[in-house]
C-alpha cells in the first residue's frame, strides 16, 4: 500500500481552487482535500460543488468540517446532508464524513454504491489514549469505506500513542487514516507511510488546513523518496536549534528528510516510547536535557563512548536493538583543540552532574586535567567525579572564591534562552583566577556566565563549536555519510537568538 499524501485547500473561490489544486499536483500531491467549510456562499448555491470539481484536474476529496470538530461549518443536519449528498453526486473521489454527525448518511451513501469512496472522520478534542484511539477507528472503519481519526498531541508522548495505535491496527487490514495534530503531532505525518496510514494531508506553503501539517513538497517527499526521519528528544526543546542544523546536513549531502524537535517528559521517557519510534520509520534520534542518563538505561547496546561516559545523545537501531552512543565526546574534544585549550595537568572545574557533564568529565580527563565535579546536589557531584577518577566538591566550596581553576566547564542549562535560567550565571567565585570558561549552552551564543567571566579577564568559548561537532558525529552514526559542517554551523548560527 502506497500512502496517498492528499493537499487541503482553504480556498474561498472556485478560481482559488482551480489555482491552488494545480499547484499542489505540481509540488507531488496524489489527491487534493476541498474544505467546503472555506468556501463563500456554498449554502446558497450547492452547483458550486460541480464548478469546484471540475476546476481540480485529478483525484480530490470533498470535506465539509463542522465547526465541532474542528472546521467552519455550522450547517444543521438537513442541510449539511444535501450538501454532503450533492457533493456525492458532483463527482469526487473520496467524501469526508463525520463518524458522530453523520452516522445515517454514510450508512445512506454508501448504500449508493459508485466509486465515490466514503471516509469516516472522527476527531478527539483532547490527546486521545491509545486506547480510546485504536477503539474510535474501529468504529469509522465499520461505518465507511476508510476509517480516520485525528487527535490534538500536546507532546511526543501523546503522538508515540498514535503512532504505536497505527502500527497495531496496520495488521488488521482495513483502510484507515490516522493522524496527531499539533508541532508534536509532527511525527504521525512524517511516518505515515510506515504506520500504515492510507492517507496523510499535507499544506501550500502557509496555508495549512490543520495545526502540524507538513508542507505539500516535504511531505511527498516524506513519502515517495528514500527519505530520513531524525527527531531529538529532551524536555523542553524549544531551545534548540539542532533542526535547522540536521536539515542542513541532510541538504549537504543530498538526502531527503526531516529532524524532529520532540517534547517528552520526563514519565513518557521510555523503551516502548523510543522503540515505538524506530519502529513507525525514525533512522536516528538525538537526545537532550533531562533524558541522557535515561536514554543510557534504555538502550539495549552501547557503543564505547556512551559506556564510558554513562550518558548517550544518540541513538540508532541495528538488528533489531536500540544502540546508545555519546557523540558529545567527539564535539567537545573538537571544541577544545580547534581553540587549544591546554589541559595536561590543569586543575578543571565541571558546574553540573547530569548528561553533559559526564561527557566533560571524561574528555577533560582523557585530555590529561584534574577534575572536580561540583552541583547543587553533592551526592551527584561525587557519582560523577568517580566516573572519571576525580573528585565532587559541593557548590558553595567550590564557589567560595579561594579555590582556582585554569578550565571551567558549565555543564548546567544556567543562561539558556527562554527559560527561567536565563538571566542566571555560574556562581561567580568559579571564575576567579581568569580560567578558561566553556560554556556548554550555545543559545544565545553569548550567555550571562560568558558576560560575567570576560568581566572577570576570561577567556570564553560558548557550545555552539561543540554542538555542531556532536551533531555531524551522530549524523555519520545515522547515515553513514559525512555532512558539511559549515553549512551545519552556518544554520545553526542563522537560528539562534
Ligand atoms: P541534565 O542531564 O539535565 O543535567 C543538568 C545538570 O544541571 C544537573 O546536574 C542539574 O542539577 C544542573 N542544574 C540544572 N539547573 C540548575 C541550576 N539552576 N543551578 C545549578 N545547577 C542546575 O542536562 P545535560 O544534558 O547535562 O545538559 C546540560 C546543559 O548542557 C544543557 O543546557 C544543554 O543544552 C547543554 N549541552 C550542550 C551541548 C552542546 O553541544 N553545546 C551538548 C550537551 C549539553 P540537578 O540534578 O540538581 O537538577
Amino acid at each position: 500500500m502506497m500512502t496517498l499524501v492528499v493537499a487541503s485547500l482553504v480556498e474561498r473561490s472556485i478560481a482559488g481552487v482551480a489555482r491552488s489544486s494545480k499547484k499542489a499536483f505540481a509540488a507531488g500531491a496524489g489527491a487534493v482535500e476541498l474544505r467546503m467549510d472555506h468556501l463563500v456562499g456554498l449554502a446558497s448555491k450547492p452547483s458550486m460543488l460541480d464548478e469546484a470539481r471540475e476546476a481540480v484536474d485529478g483525484p480530490a476529496i470533498a470535506t465539509l468540517r463542522s465547526s465541532r470538530e474542528g472546521g467552519r461549518s455550522r450547517l444543521k443536519r438537513q442541510s449539511r446532508a444535501r450538501l454532503l449528498e450533492r457533493a456525492f453526486e458532483a463527482g469526487f473521489e473520496y467524501i469526508d464524513l463525520e463518524l458522530t454527525a453523520d452516522s445515517g448518511l454514510i450508512t445512506r451513501l454508501r448504500g449508493k454504491g459508485g466509486s465515490t469512496k466514503t471516509i469516516a472522520s472522527y476527531h478527539f478534542r483532547r490527546p486521545a489514549t491509545r486506547h480510546e484511539l485504536l477503539s474510535r477507528l474501529g468504529a469509522a472503519c465499520e461505518a465507511a469505506d476508510i476509517g480516520k481519526v485525528a487527535t490534538p498531541c500536546e507532546h511526543a508522548g501523546h503522538a508515540a500513542a498514535v503512532a504505536s495505535a497505527a502500527l497495531e491496527f496496520s495488521g488488521r487490514g482495513r483502510e484507515f487514516a490516522i493522524m496527531g495534530m499539533g508541532a508534536q503531532g509532527q511525527l504521525t505525518r512524517a511516518c505515515a507511510g510506515k504506520m500504515g496510514s492510507e492517507l496523510v494531508y499535507a499544506c501550500l506553503p502557509g496555508a495549512p488546513a490543520a495545526p502540524g501539517q507538513l508542507d505539500i513538497t516535504l511531505q511527498s517527499a516524506l513519502i515517495e523518496k528514500d527519505s530520513f526521519v531524525f527527531g531529538l528528544i529532551g524536555h523542553p526543546v524549544a531551545h534548540s536549534v539542532s533542526k535547522p542544523m540536521q536539515e542542513a546536513a541532510l541538504r549537504s549531502v543530498n538526502l531527503n528528510g526531516i529532524y524532529l524537535p520532540l517534547d517528552v517528559p520526563p514519565a513518557h521517557m521510555t523503551k516502548e516510547f523510543v522503540s515505538t519510534l524506530f519502529d513507525s520509520g525514525f533512522t536516528g534520534l538525538n537526545v537532550t536535557i533531562p533524558h541522557k542518563e535515561r536514554a543510557h538505561r534504555i538502550c539495549e547496546s552501547l557503543g564505547a563512548s556512551a559506556e564510558s561516559t554513562g550518558a548517550v545523545n544518540t541513538v540508532h537501531r541495528r538488528r533489531g536493538r536500540i544502540v546508545g552512543e555519546n557523540t558529545d565526546l567527539i564535539g567537545l574534544k573538537k571544541l577544545l583543540e580547534s581553540q587549544k585549550i591546554p589541559l595536561r595537568n590543569r586543575k578543571s572545574l565541571v558546574v553540573g552532574a547530569g548528561g553533559a557533564a559526564r561527557a566533560a568529565c571524561r574528555v577533560l580527563r582523557d585530555g590529561g586535567a584534574e577534575v572536580t565535579v561540583t552541583a547543587r546536589k553533592a551526592g551527584r557531584a561525587a557519582v560523577v567525579a568517580r566516573a572519571c577518577d576525580g573528585r565532587g566538591l559541593p557548590l558553595d566550596r567550590a564557589s567560595s572564591g579561594s579555590r582556582r581553576w585554569d578550565v571551567v566547564v558549565n555543564a548546567t542549562p544556567i543562561g539558556t534562552w527562554g527559560s527561567t535560567l536565563q538571566d542566571l550565571t555560574v556562581p561567580p567565585g568559579v571564575l576567579e583566577g581568569r580560567p578558561v570558561f566553556i560554556d556548554l549552552v550555545y543559545n544565545p551564543p553569548v550567555t550571562e556566565s560568558m558576560r560575567l567571566a570576560r568581566r572577570k579577564g576570561c577567556e570564553t568559548v560558548g557550545g555552539l563549536d561543540m554542538l555542531v561537532g556532536q551533531g555531524a558525529e551522530a549524523f555519520r552514526t545515522w547515515t553513514g555519510r559525512s555532512p558539511d559542517e559549515k553549512r551545519m554551523r552556518a544554520a545553526a548560527r542563522r537560528a539562534l537568538r
